[in-house]
């Protein structure tokens, strides 16, 4: 199943969920059962986002980096 960025529509890379009480936001990454809570980000959207003022974003992720460190061989 592909999952797809609300904002766009590019392919999600990770899943942000919010709990309003705590001030806290979460970035996770995409997993099969995230259909129920959350919002769907790309690659983009996820790098670009910012939570409100006087919010904590924690960052969850795994790292999977797009371009992987240069290997010198
Ligand atoms: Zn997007």
């Amino acid at each position: 199943m592909t999952v797809s960025c609300t904002r766009c529509g590019a392919p999600a890379a990770a899943v942000m969920t919010f709990n309003y009480a705590e001030g806290a936001v979460w970035m996770d990454d995409v997993t099969d059962d995230i259909e129920d809570y959350g919002y769907l980000l790309c690659a983009d959207h996820s790098d670009r986002m910012t939570p409100p003022h006087g919010w904590t974003l924690t960052d969850r992720r795994t790292v999977t980096r797009l371009f992987a460190p240069v290997q010198v061989a």
